[in-house]
């Protein structure tokens, strides 16, 4: 604005000034202009009395020259050419009435047309007068005019003063109407001697007559003028008393007026177009307004644009700044405190721990099987409920703590003094009993079940990252235990935790070096106590640490991806074992564990047909089971995979039932033909009412499906007992037997038979 207001008022001023300037320019031409003029009248009229002069002394060098003799001198100085102004020159005798006869016969002017006799002059126009002017000799610029003989110039021409002139001796000028025309009429007395005698006494006595010449001004101010246009002069003399003025020219709208003084009794006043001092009278000013208004409003908008531009852009920056410092600290999927921030408040949280004495503690959580979440429901439902997770995990804890992502599916949760009154324990279990209920999320049409694993470190530690370090060790820890538990740090834990990172290691190579192998548990009929079949379970054979547990390694097979081509070594294994059993005449099922992993796979159901085929097993014998937290995962898909499983014959069993919440209808949709139920649920049996009543409900559901049940971690008799009288099909458990090698299962299988005598 300011711009735009000091641009306009800085080009009116700019243009006023021009205007000015141009004003002032323009006078001072006017001036340079009519001192031209005037000079150039000056010099006609200069010229104009050298012709007096010059005619006076022929006069007076001729006395009583003819007519002859004059037109001789006029052609000799070639005055018609020489004066384009000159209208006619000629002499002037005053002739008293008396003496009309005398000069008649002295001046037998030829070109006088004589209306009387030759001899007599009528003087004309008639009228009887003492004395008359009469012409000696005559020159008319136009041949044609006539002038009568006897033609009194002192009456036809009038304001010629000849009396004054005569007596002062000086010439007269006067404006002559003559033929329409207003010419100026100069008169200089003639004396005897040609000198001006010095009395008027002596002037009278020596006074011959007048050389007369008359010039036409108006071609003198006219050549002045050329190149002049629309410039009016006013010739004017006033030094012998009488006013002369004659104008020419075109009058201006706007006079500049100057006179001029030409010191021989002229002045010139030429009027010249003048030049308005208004701005909107001169284009170059009003150009100068007009393109400095626009191009200051122009500047100022573009300035404008720039400025706001420029202030959009610092905005937009500072908003960018803080969308970065906020994504430089914040994970972009959950918006909460990432690593950095997590580090950065939990040095805070220790410094504040060490002033205060306040209790401290760094949750360390991670889901339980999340790789299967998004390998199975894709990147898209994996995010929605990490989402979500994120969110359980902030209502859970007070606004003063934090809830950060590390990354992947890797939360911390920072809680310090009042939180922590019923220790970190407490606010880990709460934590996990929060993600218990299923989640719902746009990429899954069922609930899904998340679990979690935490690690715990409390209190004081050199650094954050030690915290965090801890935290993680302990929550290894928990995975290794089971998953789906709170396990806080104890310096013990420093050294497994190396060591389950060097079992990880060691995992690689396991399947290539021929570690694996399967041991089976058998399961028995609970009613007539006949041996059913065996579930094979995988063992690691590792060439330092002994055999190792699935808890220990499965975890990491699966976040690896190992578990499928290792699943599929199983599988192969479990069906040929199956095969030969069943070529040594025994009928027993043979289940293979089989994780979502492998499911997902489209090849997964050829695999299967494959390991039939390769094997001759028998399809209705081989039982492949599913974790029921993970068959919940991918409804659709999963169906499909099982009822393409379905197709080849195989039973489909859903393993540790019970554990992962899910209901009723969900169960339905899925072609199972078993459900196992979950240890913990036999484990609670005897001491927990509860844990009794969630058996008769499983087994009253797994009935009204069509299902048979099978009871898992049957470890004594009671357990048995209360399972058979709850009409459980199967059982499995210590108390038949652990899991057995090869040796041992077959040994087992001779024995059960022995013993129970029941076929097997
Ligand atoms: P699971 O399929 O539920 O297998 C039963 C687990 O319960 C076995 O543990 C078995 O040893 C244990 N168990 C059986 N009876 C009792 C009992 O009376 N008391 C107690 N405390 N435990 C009992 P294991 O062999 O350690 O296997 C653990 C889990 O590892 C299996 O649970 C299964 O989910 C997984 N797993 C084992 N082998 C494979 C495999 O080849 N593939 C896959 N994907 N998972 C496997
Ligand atoms: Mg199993
Ligand atoms: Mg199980």
């Amino acid at each position: 604005m300011l711009i735009a207001i000091l641009g306009v008022a800085g080009s009116v001023v700019v243009s006023a000034g021009n205007a000015r300037q141009r004003l002032a320019s323009s006078e001072s031409e006017n001036q340079t202009d009519a001192i031209r003029i005037a000079e150039t009248l000056g010099l006609s009229l200069l010229h104009e009395d050298d012709l007096v002069a010059s005619a006076q002394s022929f006069e007076l060098d001729n006395p009583g020259a003819t007519q002859a003799r004059f037109a001789q001198w006029a052609a000799s100085v070639d005055v018609m050419a020489r004066y384009p102004e000159l209208f006619g020159i000629g002499a002037l005798q005053i002739v008293p009435r008396s003496d009309l006869g005398r000069f008649a016969a002295r001046y037998p002017i030829p070109w006088m047309v004589n209306s009387g006799s030759a001899n007599a002059i009528v003087p004309y126009p008639a009228g009887i007068r003492p004395y008359y002017c009469l012409p000696t000799m005559m020159l008319m610029r136009d041949a044609s005019l006539h002038l009568p003989r006897g033609l009194d110039i002192c009456k036809v021409i009038p304001g010629v003063k000849l009396q004054g002139t005569k007596f002062s001796g000086l010439p007269s000028l006067a404006p002559a109407q003559f033929l329409g025309a207003t010419l100026l009429s100069i008169s200089v007395p003639l004396y005897r001697g040609g000198e001006v005698p010095p009395t008027i006494a002596a002037r009278k006595a020596a006074f011959e007559g007048f050389m007369g010449v008359l010039f036409n001004t108006s071609v003198d101010i006219k050549s002045a003028l050329a190149g002049y246009p629309d410039t009016e002069v006013a010739l004017q003399h006033s030094a012998s008393g009488s006013l002369v003025q004659f104008r020419g020219g075109s009058p201006p709208a706007n006079a500049y007026v100057s006179t001029e003084n030409l010191h021989n009794g002229w002045t010139v006043k030429i009027s010249a177009p003048s030049v308005s001092n208004g701005v909107l009278d001169d284009k170059g000013a009003l150009a100068v307004l007009l393109g400095g208004s626009v191009l200051s409003l122009l500047l100022a908008g573009i300035l404008f644009i720039l400025g706001t531009g420029r202030a959009r852009a610092v905005r937009l920056v500072n908003e960018r700044t803080a969308e970065l410092r906020f994504l430089a600290l914040h994970d972009p999927l959950t918006g909460q405190p990432n690593r950095t921030l997590i580090l950065d408040r939990a040095t805070l949280m220790l410094a504040r721990a060490r002033r205060h004495q306040v209790p401290t503690a760094l949750l360390f959580l991670d889901l339980d099987d999340f790789k299967i979440i998004n390998d199975t429901l894709g990147h898209r439902a994996g995010d929605q409920i990490l989402v979500a997770v994120a969110a359980r995990l902030a209502a859970e804890v007070r606004e003063e703590d934090t809830v950060g992502r590390l990354g992947g599916d890797e939360f911390v949760l920072l809680v310090e003094g009042d939180s922590l009154q019923g220790g970190a324990q407490r606010v880990a279990e709460r934590i996990l009993a929060a993600l218990r209920p299923p989640f719902v999320i746009a990429d899954s049409d069922q609930p899904l079940t998340v679990s979690a694993s935490i690690g715990i470190a409390e209190g004081d530690r050199g650094t954050a990252e030690e915290l965090l370090r801890d935290a993680d060790t302990a929550l290894y820890r928990a995975k290794a235990h089971g998953k789906r538990c709170a396990i806080a740090f104890d310096q013990t834990m420093q050294v497994a935790a190396e060591d389950q990172r060097a079992l990880a290691a060691d995992l690689g190579r396991a399947q290539e070096a021929g570690q694996f192998f399967l041991v089976y548990q058998p399961t028995i009929d609970l009613q007539s106590s006949a041996m059913t079949g065996v579930e094979a379970l995988l063992r690691w054979q590792h060439p330092e640490r002994g055999v190792v547990e699935p808890n220990d390694f499965i975890p990491e097979l699966e976040s690896s991806g190992l578990i499928i081509p290792v699943g599929t070594w199983v599988l192969n294994a479990a069906c040929r074992q199956g095969a030969q059993w069943q070529a040594a005449g025994h009928q027993l099922s043979v289940s293979v564990n089989v994780s979502i992993l492998q499911l997902a796979r489209l090849e997964f159901v050829r695999e299967v047909e494959e390991a039939l085929s390769l094997s001759g097993f028998d399809p209705s014998s081989l039982t492949l089971e599913f974790t029921e937290t993970t068959l919940m995962r991918n409804g659709t898909e999963t169906i499909a995979q099982l009822q393409a499983l379905k197709t080849l014959g195989v039973r489909l069993a859903v393993d540790d039932f019970g554990t992962g919440y899910s209901s009723l209808a969900y169960l339905r949709q899925f072609p199972m033909d078993i459900v196992k139920i979950d240890r913990a649920f036999v484990s609670g049996l005897t001491n927990s009412t509860e844990a009794a009543a969630l058996v008769h409900a499983l087994v009253q559901l797994g009935k009204a499906l069509n299902l048979q049940t099978v009871a898992e971690g049957i470890e004594d008799d009671d357990q048995r007992l209360r399972l058979q009288i709850e009409d459980v099909d199967i059982g499995q458990g210590y108390l038949f037997s652990k899991p057995l090698d090869l040796v041992d299962v077959e040994a087992f299988f001779a024995q059960y038979s022995q013993t129970s005598g029941l076929p097997i």
